[in-house]
């Protein structure tokens, strides 16, 4: 049997739309339309076309682009200046710093510069922190597209076995955390974990950002189990994950790459750009 296949790609849609709609709303109730700040720092082809892809979807949801590029020699200096501006201007609601930054740039001082409240990326210590302590904050867009996933194709997570593969500040860590806001008990399984394919086999949820391609094959899979495939590598026969296709044989419900978990990341980051201008605007949650 096959497993039924989880379409990120027809979820990230209906967020977007719901994203757009609330920005209407917003800007109806006598608010600003939320404007999302991209900063690029040099000219990598594959940031340029990430960037670009989160420009169009933030204009397609009624929001202002207020798009940043600094050349690839920009110092410290010059884009902590920037960043130090846009967090200083009230018509950005998020700023989001592409990583990675060229090699002579500290990412991480960049990124300790924007204000809580503005970091839609979810990556600073501070929401790292909120998340860790289980309050309110911006998630790391990523695996909150996961929790959304989840949620809209009635995976049940309440006291669920879930296997996280990957330990990332960006993916693995925050999504362990995430399952476990919503009581699943969670293993998180990293490079050194010495029988993944044993751990792997308890996940009634299993999801997978290891970054190597087709890791994950059968016999990591409970039977009838949900995978999540997070990896994205570009192979000389298209997009693949982390998962192998033969898993499809024996999981339960299982996220394709491409048109997975890849649509969800842009559409969470435009659904925390609308949550960070509510919050900014005093307009509350909807
Ligand atoms: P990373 O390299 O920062 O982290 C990889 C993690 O996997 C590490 O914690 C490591 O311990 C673990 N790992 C490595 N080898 C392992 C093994 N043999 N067994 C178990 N664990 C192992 O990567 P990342 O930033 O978390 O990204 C992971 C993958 O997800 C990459 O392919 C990346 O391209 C992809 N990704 C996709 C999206 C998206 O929007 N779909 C977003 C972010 C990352």
């Amino acid at each position: 049997m096959s497993a039924e296949i989880i379409d990120g790609k027809a979820t990230a849609k209906l967020v977007r739309d719901d994203v757009a709609d609330g920005v209407a709303e917003l800007v109806a109730a006598g608010g600003t339309a939320p404007g999302l700040a991209t900063v690029l720092i040099g000219d990598d082809p594959a940031s340029e076309v990430y960037i670009r892809n989160k420009r169009r979807a933030c204009t397609a949801a009624g929001m202002t682009d207020l798009h940043q590029h600094l050349p690839g020699d920009a110092d410290q200096e010059t884009a902590a200046a920037l960043i130090d501006r846009l967090a200083a201007d009230p018509a950005v609601s998020g700023i989001l710093l592409q990583l990675p930054v060229p090699v002579h740039l500290d990412p991480d001082a960049l990124l300790a510069r924007i204000p809580a409240d503005k970091d839609v990326d979810g990556l600073t210590t501070a929401n790292a922190g909120l998340l860790a302590q289980g309050r309110p904050g911006l998630r790391p867009c990523t695996p909150s597209g996961v929790m959304v996933l989840f949620d809209r194709h009635g995976v049940e997570l309440e006291g669920a076995e879930a296997v996280v593969v990957g330990r990332s500040v960006l993916v693995g860590k925050p999504m362990a955390q995430l399952l476990l806001e919503r009581n699943a008990t969670v293993t998180l399984c990293h490079s050194r974990t010495r029988d993944l394919a044993e751990v792997c086999r308890r996940a009634e949820v299993l999801v997978v950002a290891a970054g190597i391609p087709g890791l994950i094959g059968p016999d990591h899979v409970r039977p009838g189990g949900t995978v999540i495939d997070v990896g994205i590598h570009r192979e000389a026969g298209g997009l693949c994950g982390d998962v192998d296709s033969a898993v499809s044989e024996v999981a339960g419900r299982l996220t394709p790459v491409p048109g997975g978990v890849g649509p969800m990341t842009i559409a969470m980051l435009l659904a925390n750009t609308l949550t960070a201008a509510r919050r900014l605007q005093g307009m509350g949650e909807r």
